[in-house]
């Protein structure tokens, strides 16, 4: 009897559990779904699926489609090795570190597998769920890919393992598992699916699989395909050479297809997406003019991005924003009234998030930086393009400029494993910290992520971006310093061409992105920027005309944060693409 009961408790839970998922997924079963598939997704900092802004972008479009009630579905590898950790000796060598996580703690395992080919072998394929619930409107369920599966090959249980890790021969069979193995996995767990959003071309292949469901057709497929590239650079797209491509896919016929819409000499990513999707879009007006010269023949939009208002926005003005502008983290065009918030309350949430972040700058590195002194911020992926040291380019008007006002500097970034000049930039800027030790107070955070990312976009004064142009295609971490009421100084390139009015909204650094001077010329102007509106007009007004910083943290919250969200983003997607 006992015996009975327990057993029955038994099966009962094992039965509730199975079905706890799809319980929860009822109201995304029933629905017509946008797919949205994304080699990264930045949900949280201890779920380690994203490397830097792409996945950042990639969560703030999730947060915001479920605010808004939009019918979405992600889908993600499981990288549950992470990207990796970062720590730093003294010297700056950036040691990497495997940053594992574990799903079980996050999301449910679902009992559908799914199989591609890769070589001759069937590699099967398993489902994480996370269903992340927006607290003001809907769900949107996350897929995380996994190929950790009994009865796969040592090799292939390991194509899920890490983020960007590998070779391209990693790299590729990590897309076939995103690709293809995500439109099956949606295909078995009975996901309804209106629209493809690939996010960046490491998904295209998610169009071999629905050609060959569409007989081929690629009018079909079209009707089905959304592409948004992310990258201005030629370089910047993922291309694979023939040999590797039918090493991996040994199906004549569908390597045929690849050529076909792909390239003839090396398999193109972004040339199949845009081959295959009826609309094709950059992340900001001059991203997607570059990518038109660069892809003459194919008709790319503009959308520019936005970042997610309620996730970036510090604790102290999310309740500032709650009492004086209601409504807004669903409809953040109200921060352009932030003119209702008392400016001494402005000051406060702001001092309150700077306060926050110099304790822990001064508990984890013992420098000493205080409250009271003007702080400058610069933190996103260490490479070149992005030129972290330009600031460094004249270490004695650096000095003068502290003397003009005193001024503190706080970094952070990752290198890529595999990129050694962005490792040498990280032992650069600790070489530069010791030479100005005496005079500047710098530190160099290790292991950026999601969270400190929150604190420093927050917690500085100015918010400082120096990428060559035009290698800056959106850039997003300084709209999660607008959402703050944190300057913006910047090179016009990416979204602050758009953002940018000199004097109110912030300041640029070099020319406008149409004036026709050489390299030359153009660093000139850069530095002479970067160096004089640091000692004639930041400096000065920061330390002596309150109120007019005080206006360019208000036009900072109602010019831009008001603009540059996600909320925006997806409604502009809806309209323009997924409908
Ligand atoms: C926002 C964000 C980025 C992107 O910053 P950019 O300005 O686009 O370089 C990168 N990494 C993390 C952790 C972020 O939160």
């Amino acid at each position: 009897m006992y015996i009975l009961i327990f057993l029955n408790i038994i099966v009962y839970n094992i039965k509730n559990k199975g079905l706890d998922y799809m319980d929860n997924l009822h109201e995304a079963l029933e629905r017509q779904n946008i797919a949205y598939f994304s080699m990264e997704i930045g949900l949280r900092s201890d779920i380690a699926t994203y490397a830097g802004g792409l996945g950042g972008l990639a969560g703030d479009a999730i947060r915001s489609a479920a605010d808004l009630n939009i019918p979405f579905v992600a889908v993600t590898l499981v990288s549950n090795k992470g990207y990796f950790r970062q720590t730093l000796d003294p010297a700056g060598n950036q040691i990497e570190h495997k940053d594992e996580w574990n799903p079980a703690h996050f999301m449910t395992l679902c009992k559908e597998e799914v199989k591609v080919k890769i070589q001759d072998r069937d590699v099967k394929i398993r489902a994480w769920i996370y269903t992340y619930k927006s607290h003001i409107g809907g769900c949107v369920p996350i897929i995380f890919l996994d190929t950790n599966v009994e009865g796969n090959e040592s090799e292939d249980r390991k194509i899920t393992d890490f983020l960007y890790g590998g070779d391209q021969r990693y790299r590729l069979k990590q897309e076939i598992v995103l690709g293809i193995g995500g439109v099956r996995m949606l295909n078995a767990l009975g996901f309804r699916v209106r629209k493809y959003h690939m996010n960046e071309g490491h998904s295209s292949l998610l169009a071999l699989e629905l050609l060959k469901q569409n007989s081929v057709d690629p009018k079909k497929v079209k009707e089905l395909c959304i592409f948004t590239t992310h990258t201005p650079v030629e370089a910047g797209h993922d291309k694979f050479d023939y040999g590797l491509v039918k090493d991996l896919i040994k199906d004549k016929n569908n390597v045929e297809i690849l050529r076909k819409f792909g390239g003839q000499n090396y398999f193109d990513t972004s040339i199949f997406a845009m081959n295959l999707s009826n609309y094709i879009n950059g992340v900001t007006k001059r991203h997607s003019q570059i990518s038109s010269a660069l892809y003459p023949g194919y008709k790319i939009n503009a959308i520019t991005n936005g970042v997610h208002s309620y996730t970036w926005a510090s604790p102290y003005f999310r309740k500032l924003y709650d009492r004086y502008l209601p409504d807004w983290e669903n409809e953040p065009e109200l921060l352009i009234r932030v003119g209702e918030i008392p400016d001494t309350e402005i000051w406060e949430a702001h001092w309150s998030a700077k306060r926050d972040l110099i304790d822990e700058v001064n508990k984890k590195t013992g420098v000493g930086m205080d409250y009271d002194t003007l702080t400058i911020g610069f933190a996103r992926r260490m490479t070149s393009y992005k030129r972290p040291t330009l600031i460094f380019s004249d270490l004695e008007m650096l000095r003068s400029i502290n003397k003009r006002g005193k001024i503190q500097l706080i970094f952070a970034g990752k290198a890529h494993p595999n990129d050694e000049a962005g490792k040498q930039i990280i032992r650069d800027i600790f070489k530069i910290i010791e030479t100005l030790r005496d005079d500047i107070k710098i530190v160099f955070l290790e292991n950026y992520n999601m969270d400190l990312a929150a604190k420093m976009v927050s917690g500085v004064d100015v918010w400082l971006n120096t990428p060559n142009c035009p290698y800056e295609a959106s850039g997003t971490s300084g709209m999660k310093a607008a959402h703050n009421g944190v300057v913006n100084f910047s090179v016009l390139d990416g979204w602050w061409i758009e953002g940018w009015i000199e004097d109110v909204t912030g300041w640029s650094i070099g020319p406008k992105p149409d004036e026709k001077i050489s390299i030359e010329e153009i660093r000139t102007a850069e530095l002479r920027d970067l160096y004089y509106k640091l000692y004639y007009i930041i400096v000065p007004m920061y330390y002596e005309q309150k109120d007019e910083w005080l206006k360019l943290i208000n036009n900072s919250i109602g010019m831009i944060a008001s603009y540059f969200n996600s909320h925006r983003m997806m409604r502009y997607y809806v309209t323009q693409a997924y409908l």
